[in-house]
C-alpha cells in the first residue's frame, strides 16, 4: 500500500475586537446581546446610506500582517463587492477585498511539539465585513443582523500543512498571536475565530495537487483536528478502493461528530466581484504605517527564544511563560528585581502563580499580587524568615487583601520559628506524648521521624523550620 500525505490549506476568519463595526458606529461585539439590537441603516444596508471605514480596523489588520512578516503590506488596497444572495446578507453583497488585498506573502512559523517546525505561507490577508446570522428555531428561520458589519480579517494559507496535527497547531499559534497583539480574543466557540480547511491527499513525496474538499463550520480547534483526520482517512479509503475524490463542500456536524456533504461550492465567477464604488481605497502612507508598526510588540516565539538565551530557562519554561503576553511581562518584571537565578522565579510562577491565575480566570497583569510582591515572598523564604509553605499561603493572602507580604507576616506572626530553644522544648514535649512511636523508632523503623516532624509542624501551624526540627529530633532520639 502506498503511503499518503495530506495537503492542507486553511482559510480563517478573525473577528477584530474593535468597539464599533467596520462601516458604522454600531457596537461590534454583540455576544450575549438580544438579536437585532446593535444595528442601523448602514449595517442593514438600507438604500441611500454610505459606509465610512473604521480606521482602527485597518490598524489592527496591519499589525497582524506585520506579525506574519508580510513583506507586501500594500500601500494601496481596494474594497470589492462580493455578490451573493442569502437571507442574512441584507445588502445582497458583502464588502470585502479581492484583487488588491491589504497584504500578501506572509510567513507563519509553526514550532511543532516534537521539536520540528513548519513554515506556512500566508497567501493573502484582507479585511471585510461579517454577515448576519440565521437562527433555526422550531421550524422557522429567524435572522439576527447584529453581526452584520462586524470587522473581520480573512487570512488564507498556501496548502503547506501536512497533517491534522499541524492544522491544529496553526490555529493554536494563531490564537496565541491574536491575543498577544490584543486584536481579537480568537475564541472559536464564540465565532471570533472561524476556520475552513481544504484537504487533499497524494502519494508521500509527490508534488501534485489533487482535487480537494472543503470542510466548513468547525467550531473548536479539537474538532478541526478530528474533522481533518476523518476526511484524510475517507479520501485514502476512497482512492484505495479505486474511486475518485470529488470537489465537495463538507459540513462538520457537531452533534454527531461527522462530516456531511453540503451544497456545491460557488466558484469565484458566481460572486461577480467588482470594486466597491462607495468607498475610497485604503491609502496606507508611510507615516501611518510606521505609527502602527511602532505598536508591534516582540512576538511570542521570539520572546520564547530570548527567555532561553537571556535567562537560561529550559525551553519548557520559556514556552509556558510566553503562552500569554501578560504572563511573560510579569516574569520579566519579577526577574528585574530579583537577585537570584531567574529559574527560581519561573518555578514559583509556573507552580503557584499560574494555578492562581487559572483558578481566578484572570491574566497575570490583573492579579493584585504584583511581581514585586512575589519577589518579596521569595526573598522572605530564602532569608528563612518564613517557611516555603507559609510563602505559598502568602501568595493567596496577598491576592485576597492586596497588602504587602511583609506586613501580613508581621501582623499575623507568620515568621518561621527557627529558634533552637523553642523548637527543642516542642520536640521534647512531642516525644514525651508519643512513647509508642518512640519505641517504633528505637526498634529500627527510623522513617517514623517524618511523622514526628509532621507533629511539630502541626503544633506550630506550619511555622517551624522543618530542617531544624529534623536535626533536633535526630539528636534527641539517638540520645534516648
Ligand atoms: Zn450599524
Ligand atoms: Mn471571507
Amino acid at each position: 500500500m502506498p503511503k499518503y500525505e495530506a495537503v492542507i490549506g486553511l482559510e480563517t476568519h478573525i473577528q477584530l475586537n474593535t468597539k464599533s463595526k467596520i462601516f458604522c458606529g454600531c457596537k461590534a461585539d454583540s455576544w450575549g446581546d438580544p438579536p437585532n439590537t446593535n444595528i442601523c441603516p448602514v449595517c442593514t444596508g438600507l438604500p441611500g446610506v454610505l459606509p465610512v471605514l473604521n480606521r482602527v480596523v485597518v490598524e489592527k489588520a496591519v499589525l497582524l500582517a506585520a506579525a506574519m512578516h508580510a513583506d507586501s503590506i500594500q500601500s494601496l488596497s481596494y474594497f470589492a463587492r462580493k455578490n451573493y444572495f442569502y437571507p442574512d446578507l441584507p445588502k445582497g453583497y458583502q464588502i470585502s477585498q479581492y484583487d488588491e488585498p491589504l497584504a500578501r506573502d506572509g510567513t507563519f512559523n509553526l514550532p511543532m511539539p516534537d521539536g520540528s517546525s513548519r513554515q506556512v505561507k500566508i497567501t493573502k490577508l484582507h479585511i471585510e465585513e461579517d454577515a448576519g446570522k440565521t437562527v433555526y428555531q422550531s421550524g422557522s428561520r429567524l435572522i439576527d443582523f447584529n453581526r452584520c458589519g462586524v470587522p473581520l480579517v480573512e487570512m488564507v494559507t498556501d496548502p503547506d500543512l501536512r497533517s491534522a496535527d499541524e492544522a491544529a497547531q496553526y490555529l493554536i499559534r494563531l490564537r496565541q498571536l491574536l491575543r498577544w497583539l490584543g486584536i481579537s480574543e480568537g475564541d472559536m466557540e464564540k465565532g471570533q475565530l472561524r476556520c475552513d480547511a481544504n484537504v487533499s491527499i497524494r502519494p508521500a513525496g509527490s508534488e501534485v495537487l489533487n482535487t480537494k474538499t472543503e470542510i466548513k463550520n468547525v467550531n473548536s480547534i479539537e474538532n478541526v483536528r478530528t474533522a481533518i483526520q476523518v476526511e484524510i482517512e475517507r479520501q485514502i479509503r476512497e482512492v484505495e478502493a479505486g474511486g475518485i475524490i470529488e470537489s465537495w463542500t463538507l459540513n462538520w456536524d457537531d452533534d454527531s461528530g461527522t462530516l456531511r456533504k453540503m451544497r456545491v461550492k460557488e466558484t469565484e465567477a458566481d460572486y461577480r466581484y467588482f470594486r466597491e464604488p462607495d468607498l475610497l481605497p485604503i491609502r496606507l502612507g508611510e507615516a501611518w504605517r510606521d505609527d502602527i508598526l511602532a505598536n508591534l510588540p516582540e512576538l511570542p516565539l521570539e520572546r520564547r527564544v530570548r527567555f532561553v538565551d537571556q535567562y537560561g530557562l529550559p525551553l519548557y519554561d520559556a514556552e509556558i511563560l510566553t503562552e500569554e503576553r501578560s504572563l511573560s511581562e510579569y516574569f520579566e518584571q519579577a526577574v528585574s528585581t530579583y537577585s537570584g537565578e531567574p529559574k527560581v522565579v519561573s518555578n514559583w510562577l509556573m507552580n503557584d502563580v499560574l494555578r492562581m491565575i487559572r483558578e481566578l480566570g484572570v491574566k497575570a497583569g490583573e492579579l493584585r499580587l504584583q511581581p514585586a510582591h512575589l519577589v518579596e515572598i521569595i526573598h522572605l523564604v530564602e532569608g528563612k524568615r518564613i517557611t516555603t509553605n507559609t510563602g505559598k499561603a502568602l501568595l493567596d493572602r496577598v491576592e485576597e487583601s492586596g497588602r504587602s507580604p511583609a506586613e501580613i507576616v508581621e501582623e499575623e506572626g507568620l515568621a518561621q520559628v527557627s529558634d533552637e530553644d523553642t523548637l527543642r522544648a516542642l520536640v521534647s514535649e512531642t516525644l514525651e506524648k508519643n512513647p509508642e512511636q518512640v519505641a517504633t523508632y528505637q526498634a529500627g523503623k527510623t522513617t517514623v521521624i517524618g511523622w514526628f516532624v509532621g507533629q511539630v509542624m502541626r503544633e506550630t501551624r506550619g511555622k517551624a523550620n522543618p530542617q531544624v526540627v529534623q536535626a533536633i529530633l535526630e539528636e534527641l532520639l539517638s540520645d534516648r
